[in-house]
């Protein structure tokens, strides 16, 4: 795709974009609003140049990690398998980036789409090598058998591929994650200085690049839920003071947090998978010193994928949500750490607020703040028998015209790191593009974006964003805001669904 525009400029290193962005401001006057149009000019520049990515997991043994390298390997080596349905062929799907697809405009009267990975520039999901650390010291292929998430000979198929890949020694707090998981701890680093932890993982994200000759590193956390860290603005809220609580081996200085204060003193990004408060204020300073982005958090895959679809639909059809009463039962590790009541309080907090922003947006149905206190219930529970084939059940209740009332009941069955393996490698390809991306308002100098990359909240249960900033997490919101952004840096027209030119030519 090429676009021909007097606002797109290319050459061999840059694409640079000119946008006017119409907004409207806002003005209160008693009890009536005044909508004031305004239009201010936004440019745009996108390094063009793919580099070579590195990207170190943290868990890169759990079942995340393993179906996402096994998965990307069996998609650039082309295995095929077989199981009792016919012979399989690899492929992304669930991924934003690689099977989801954007109009880019007409053709006469005919919608064109094009796949999302071809509007800009983006690495090559099977390019990027990987790398990572984990408590146990599982081989890659004996972790994706354990891990029983993809078919048996598919497994076969990739052993010799992952059985080369060992995790890295990793950091182990116990007091962190839950007790059951202390017979898997067989691969940490020892001791129990958390500065001295804090300069191996340095070391090794250092060596990784130089040894795979890397042009930049993602790291990502997908290892266990870890409880919440008390946070203390003495302790976490600033770069020197995070730093210095390093240095004294504060117990409130979680593993998570460890590797992201790593990454950024490495000059690399962190996203944070799992629900805690890995990403304190000292963590975003950090970053923002070092020039990359932090994103959190919670991977947002499929119970609360829907629901903040549905309670989007709900809200924006004037139906009322009174209550979402959600049940969980899964059987793989990560539903054995939930099952430690302050591992499943970070889960459950993260599930709690997904549909916060949508109720309040609507004061027809919600007038008061005691109306949005609606009855929203997380359970989980720990069943082994359900291995990784997560089950969720979701009741809606809704409260429509006349008092009615309508009740969905909606029951989800699915392999979980199926769904969580090519939304991670979506986090990361974006990452690293928003990593390539500048922009510039009403002519100033050209800046990245916000530390925090809330544009990646399509992908997150919780999204992090920068302070001041209103969490977004109705779903098409999500995704319109991530698909306008790339076809905005590409110089295409942001789509406002009105298709007045097929209707009136
Ligand atoms: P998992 O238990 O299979 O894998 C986690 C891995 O992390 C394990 O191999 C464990 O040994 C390792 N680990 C624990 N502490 C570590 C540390 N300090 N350093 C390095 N490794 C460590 O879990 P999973 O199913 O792969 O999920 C991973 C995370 O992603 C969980 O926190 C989960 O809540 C989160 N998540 C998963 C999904 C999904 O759909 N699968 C969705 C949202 C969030």
């Amino acid at each position: 795709m090429k676009v021909q525009s007097t606002t797109t400029q290319q050459d061999n290193h840059f694409l640079i974009s000119d946008y006017d962005y119409k907004s409207t401001n806002i003005e209160k006057n008693g009890d009536k609003y005044i909508a004031k149009p305004q239009i201010t000019n936004f440019k745009f520049k996108t390094d063009t140049r793919i580099p070579k990515l590195g990207v170190m997991l943290v868990g890169w043994g759990g079942n995340n990690g393993t179906t996402l390298t096994g998965g990307i390997l069996a998609n650039k080596f082309n295995v095929t398998w077989n199981s009792r349905r016919g012979t399989h062929q690899p492929n992304f799907y669930g991924s934003l980036t690689q099977s989801s697809v954007i109009k880019i405009g007409t053709c006469n009267t005919e919608e064109v789409f094009v796949p999302f990975k071809d509007v800009l520039p983006m690495v090559n999901p099977c390019d990027i090598v990987f790398g990572g650390w984990d408590i146990n010291s599982m081989n890659l292929a004996d972790a994706m058998n354990r891990a029983q998430v993809v078919e048996y000979d598919l497994q076969q198929k990739l052993r010799p591929y992952l059985e080369k890949l060992v995790p890295l020694p990793s950091i182990y707090y116990p007091d962190f994650i839950a007790a059951n998981q202390g017979d898997r701890a067989d691969n940490v680093i020892p001791g129990n200085n958390k500065l001295e932890h804090l300069n191996i993982i340095r070391k090794n994200i250092a060596d990784f690049k130089q040894q795979n000759n890397l042009d930049k590193v993602i790291l990502l956390w997908t290892a266990n839920t870890e409880r919440f860290c008390v946070e203390d603005p003495n302790v976490h809220g600033t770069a020197e003071k995070l730093l210095k609580s390093i240095e004294s081996s504060h117990p409130e200085i979680s593993a998570s947090t460890i590797f992201a204060c790593a990454a950024c003193l490495e000059g690399c990004s962190f996203i944070n998978g799992s629900p805690q408060n890995t990403i304190v204020p000292g963590v975003i300073e950090l970053a923002e010193k070092a020039g990359v982005f932090v994103a959190g958090d919670d991977f947002k895959t499929g119970q609360t994928k829907f629901k903040t679809c549905l309670v989007e639909y709900l809200v924006g059809a004037g139906i009322k949500p009174k209550a979402i009463i959600s049940y969980n039962h899964l059987g793989n590790n990560d539903g054995k750490n939930l099952s430690q009541e302050s591992c499943f309080k970070s889960k459950e907090r993260s599930k709690k607020t997904c549909v916060d922003d949508i109720l309040e947006s609507n004061k027809v149905l919600y007038p008061t703040e005691e109306e949005l206190n609606i009855d929203h219930t997380i359970v989980i529970k720990y069943c082994p028998e359900t291995g990784d084939s997560k089950k969720a059940m979701d009741e809606y209740i809704a409260e429509i015209f006349l008092g009615g009332r309508q009740t969905f009941a909606v029951y989800n069955v699915c392999e979980d790191s199926l769904l969580a393996a090519p939304l991670i490698m979506d986090l990361l390809l974006l990452c690293e593009l928003f990593e390539r991306i500048k922009f510039s308002k009403d002519s100033c100098e050209y800046q990245r974006f916000d530390t925090v990359l809330s544009w990646l909240s399509y992908l997150m249960k919780a999204p992090k964003s920068e302070s001041g900033i209103t969490t977004i997490n109705a779903l098409s919101r999500q995704r319109a805001m991530l698909e306008n952004l790339v076809k905005v840096c590409a110089g295409l027209t942001v789509d406002d669904n009105l298709r007045l030119e097929v209707r009136y030519g």
